[in-house]
């Protein structure tokens, strides 16, 4: 007879293809007349791909021992140029900005600075001795200066130490009209400080008024806050940072966002337009929601361990294969990275999958649970080869549907080569258990899945 699925040769009686582990129908070891009352009606259309309807003829048997999947053979490589660094925007330092020597030539010293010093120099005036002593006018007058001039350094010291703090503080001009008298007589480098301080201010104001329709094209440094399913797509919830878009759009187009996991694989990776839906920034911060769609993501969201430790890379001036996927519930949706890199990602996340969920087999070895597909590199069914990113795809979709859903690969299990074949294929498996076949073929039709595409197995 001739597999549903493969369309191969296989040997009546078999349970199981051997090419690509699919259930042959005519086998019915599980199948027994103790069915659960109400589980007998037809199940309806199976959400897994229909068996094909027309078996061909001998085409099947020149399907290319597919390659068993080469596990880690190429790391993502990125382009390290093409990650732009976030560079800290031009209104940061100025607040660390520290005057130059002020001359202290002929000002007058400021009548009132009685202001703590912060930076007072160590110099302390001669003053203590009581005031009985009648100096000389000679040495009083070098007093009555060095006083002075002490109280001109406390002054100028603070009038520093406030500069520095202009930006942190609310009214950053306040105090500094007591050195009014100073400022105005100094030479114009003096005021560099509070020449910066008044042009920030006056900056901040007119960058709001003026670029509150402002194109922003920097490149923002990213953190994700959430990464959450919503149907069978990946929603990432970022918080975004550039400090020099102030309070501006960003409606950048071609925009490759990759997300990496905190082991660093990378799980998501799309291509997004925003000149469709601009980013608005305020006071250098926004923030955004985006959507990868099951061919665009490649970890279960329930199974990403720590989501606020992704990595996100953005890179500006990506091509995007085809048309971007629709939003999500207002997630903007993306175009799927190049098909290469797509497959690669895939590859790399089947791998990762088999190992993460090799631990949960052990149950099905004394339970049953159902398969709910088996797929091999490159078969063809109804004219498409499955590739690793349709593969994947499909996983993901029944894990969304089942969360208990695993991958295995065939060829560990005994129940898979007992016959001496190799089973290089993927097996999706519901994970659901079962301590009777009966009630795991139950469960198939009660799940809407067609007897072909849904069968009890105990792994050995
Ligand atoms: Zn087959």
């Amino acid at each position: 007879m001739q597999c549903p699925q493969c369309h191969q040769q296989v040997d009546d009686g078999e349970g199981f293809c051997w090419n690509c582990g699919a259930r042959l129908q005519q086998e019915q070891p599980m199948a027994d007349a103790t069915r659960v009352a109400g589980m007998t009606t037809p199940p309806p259309a199976a959400a897994v791909p229909p068996a094909p309807s027309a078996p061909g003829a001998a085409e099947t048997s020149v399907l290319p021992p597919a390659p068993a999947p080469v596990y880690g053979a190429q790391e993502p490589a990125y382009d390290p140029s093409m990650y732009e660094e976030t560079v800290a925007g031009p209104i940061v330092g100025t607040s660390s900005v520290v005057p130059p020597a002020v001359p202290i030539g002929d000002a007058t010293a400021p009548t009132g600075a009685a202001v703590p010093p912060p930076a007072m120099p160590p110099m302390t005036p001669p003053n203590g001795d009581g005031g009985g002593k009648k100096p000389k006018s000679n040495r009083g007058l070098i007093i009555t200066l060095i006083v002075l001039v002490v109280i001109m350094l406390a002054a100028i010291g603070f009038w520093i130490w406030q500069s520095a703090h202009a930006n942190d503080t609310a009214e950053p001009q306040d105090s500094s009209s007591q050195q009014q008298t100073a400022d105005d007589t100094s030479s114009d480098d003096a005021d560099d400080s509070d020449d910066k301080s008044d042009a920030d201010a006056k900056d901040k104001k007119d960058d709001k008024d003026k670029k509150k329709d402002a194109k922003c094209t920097a490149t923002p440094d990213v953190d994700v806050d959430d990464l959450t399913a919503n149907g069978d797509s990946l929603v990432a919830t970022l918080s975004l940072t550039a400090k020099s878009c102030e309070t501006g759009s960003y409606a950048e187009p071609n925009i490759e966002i990759t997300v990496k996991n905190d082991d660093g694989d990378v799980i998501a990776a799309a291509v997004y337009d925003f000149s469709k839906r601009p980013i608005t920034f305020e006071d250098g911060e926004a923030s955004t929601q985006i959507a990868f769609n099951s061919r665009q993501h490649w970890q279960p969201a329930d199974e990403i361990s720590s989501p606020t430790n992704a990595k996100v890379i953005w890179q500006t001036n990506q091509k995007g294969e085809g048309k971007a996927s629709g939003d999500v519930s207002g997630a903007l949706g993306g175009a799927s990275i190049d098909t290469s890199d797509n497959e690669r990602y895939a590859q790399l996340a089947l791998k990762r999958q088999l190992n993460d969920d090799a631990s949960q087999t052990s149950q099905f070895y004394s339970d049953y649970t159902t398969q709910l597909s088996s797929k091999k590199y490159n078969m063809n069914i109804n004219g498409k080869a499955w590739k690793y990113t349709d593969i994947y795809e499909q996983f993901l979709k029944l894990h969304y549907k089942h969360p208990n859903a695993i991958l295995i690969w065939a060829a560990d299990y005994y129940n898979y080569t007992k016959h001496g074949h190799a089973a290089d294929y993927y097996v999706i498996l519901s994970g659901e258990t079962f301590s009777r076949a009966d009630d795991a073929t139950a469960w198939c039709s009660a799940n809407g899945y067609a007897a072909e595409d849904c069968v009890a197995v105990d792994l050995e």
